[in-house]
C-alpha cells in the first residue's frame, strides 16, 4: 500500500502550527487508541499511522526534510525506512501526549464554541546568528551547540497567552465568529465583504485575563540552546537554516526560523583557495638542491612529504585530496604546496667563502630546462 501524506493523515493543512499537529495527533491517538480498539486490526494500523505521521510532524528538522524530499526525507537515520513504529516505540515516545488529555479539554476543547480552527497566532520571527569555525571544522563538517537569546514560548501557560481555562471568551465583536461582515449601500446595491476580526485576529477567542508570567504574548524572553549539525564543505559565507529555530511566535503561532551564517577563522598555515587549500613552503636551498623529506600542516593533521634534489623554487607540490570536499559530496580539492627558494640574508665569513668557491661551478649556472615551467603555466594547470 502506497504510504499516505503525512499532513493528510492528521488532517491538518501543511502550514499547520506545532500545537496544530498536536492537537490533531491526540484526537486520532485518542479514537485509535488500542484500549479503546481491542483486537482491531485497522485501529491499530491507524494509531501506528498518525504515530508516524506525528514523529516526522512534530520535528521541525524531519518536517523540513519532508517537505522538501516527501518520504524519502525521512529515511535513514532518524526515519522509519518504510516498516513502521512498533507500539513500544509509541508509547515511549510520544506517552507524553496522552497524559496531557486533561490539558486539552484546557486550552483546545475549553476555547470557545465551534472553534476548530487553529489560534492562528502570530509567527516568530527569524533569528540570524554567525558561527565562526576553522579549516579543519569546515572540512570534516562538525556539531556546534549554541546558547541563542532568543523569544521563547511561556511555560506558565504553554504559550496560549491567557491565565487558565476560565480566561477566553467569545469575542464579542464577531461573536465567536472569527470574522465580520459588513454591509454597505452603493450605488450597485447592497454590498456584502467579510475580513477578519480586528479585535481576535479571526482566533474569534479573547482573552478575559492574561498570563502573568507573558502578560497575554505567549512567549518571552530567554534562551535556548541549539545544537546545529554543519556539513562538510561549508564556506564563508554560507547560510544554513533550521526551521523552527527563531523566536517563539505570539500565542502559539510558528516560530521562526534560525539562520546560521558561517565565518571561517583564518588558518595559521594554509590559505583557503575554492576546495583546494596552498601552503607556502620556504626550503632552504642546500635541501632544495640535495633534496629532504620534511612534514607539513594539513587540514587533517600533518603530512610528510619528500622533496626531490634539484627542486627549483616556484615548484607546487599536490597533495592529492587533501583539500576540502565539496558541500554537495561530490570531489574533493587537494592540498597546493608552493615552494619558496630562502636565501640566506647573512652569511659569516666561514659560509661566505665555502659559497664563493662553487660560484663559478658550471652546475650553479642557471640552465632551465622545459620541465621549468613558467609561473602562469603552472597557475593555469592548477586553477583551470
Ligand atoms: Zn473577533
Ligand atoms: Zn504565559
Amino acid at each position: 500500500m502506497a504510504k499516505r501524506d503525512y499532513y493528510e493523515v492528521l488532517g491538518v493543512s501543511r502550514t499547520a502550527t506545532e500545537i496544530e499537529i498536536k492537537k490533531a495527533y491526540r484526537k486520532i491517538a485518542l479514537k485509535y487508541h488500542p484500549d479503546r480498539n481491542p483486537d482491531n486490526k485497522e485501529a491499530e494500523e491507524k494509531f501506528k499511522e498518525a504515530a508516524e505521521a506525528y514523529a516526522v510532524l512534530s520535528d521541525s528538522e524531519k518536517r523540513r526534510r519532508y517537505d522538501q524530499f516527501g518520504h524519502a526525507g525521512t529515511r535513514g537515520a532518524g526515519g522509519f525506512s518504510g516498516q513502521g513504529m512498533n507500539m513500544e516505540d509509541i508509547f515511549s515516545n510520544f506517552g507524553d501526549v496522552f497524559s496531557e488529555f486533561g490539558f486539552e479539554s484546557f486550552f483546545g476543547g475549553g476555547r470557545g464554541p465551534g472553534r476548530s480552527r487553529s489560534r492562528g497566532g502570530q509567527r516568530g520571527s527569524n533569528l540570524r546568528i554567525k558561527v565562526k569555525l576553522d579549516l579543519e571544522e569546515m572540512a570534516h563538517g562538525t556539531r556546534k551547540t549554541v546558547k541563542v537569546k532568543k523569544q521563547i514560548q511561556c511555560d506558565h501557560c504553554e504559550g496560549s497567552g491567557a491565565k487558565d481555562r476560565g480566561a477566553f471568551s467569545s469575542c464579542s465583536t464577531c461573536g465567536g465568529r472569527g470574522v465580520v461582515t459588513r454591509i454597505t449601500n452603493t450605488i450597485l446595491g447592497q454590498m456584502q465583504t467579510s475580513q477578519t476580526c480586528p479585535s481576535c485576529h479571526g482566533e474569534g477567542t479573547i482573552i478575559s485575563e492574561k498570563c502573568s508570567k507573558c502578560e497575554g504574548e505567549g512567549r518571552v524572553f530567554g534562551e535556548e540552546t541549539i545544537s546545529i549539525e554543519i556539513p562538510a564543505g561549508v564556506t564563508d559565507g554560507i547560510q544554513l537554516s533550521m526551521s523552527g529555530k527563531g523566536n517563539a511566535g505570539v500565542r502559539g503561532g510558528a516560530a521562526g526560523d534560525l539562520l546560521i551564517t558561517i565565518e571561517e577563522k583564518p588558518h595559521p598555515h594554509l590559505v583557503r583557495e575554492g576546495n583546494n587549500v596552498i601552503y607556502e613552503l620556504h626550503l632552504n636551498f642546500a635541501d632544495a638542491a640535495l633534496g629532504t623529506e620534511l612534514e607539513v600542516p594539513t587540514i587533517s593533521g600533518k603530512a610528510k612529504i619528500k622533496v626531490p634534489a634539484g627542486t627549483q623554487g616556484g615548484k607546487i607540490f599536490r597533495l592529492k585530496g587533501k583539500g576540502l570536499p565539496s558541500l554537495n559530496g561530490y570531489g574533493r580539492g587537494d592540498e597546493l604546496i608552493h615552494v619558496n627558494i630562502w636565501t640566506p640574508k647573512n652569511l659569516s665569513p666561514e659560509e661566505k667563502k665555502i659559497i664563493e668557491r662553487f660560484k663559478e661551478s658550471p652546475n650553479f649556472k642557471p640552465n632551465p630546462g622545459k620541465s621549468e615551467k613558467s609561473f602562469f603555466e603552472k597557475i593555469k594547470d592548477y586553477f583551470s
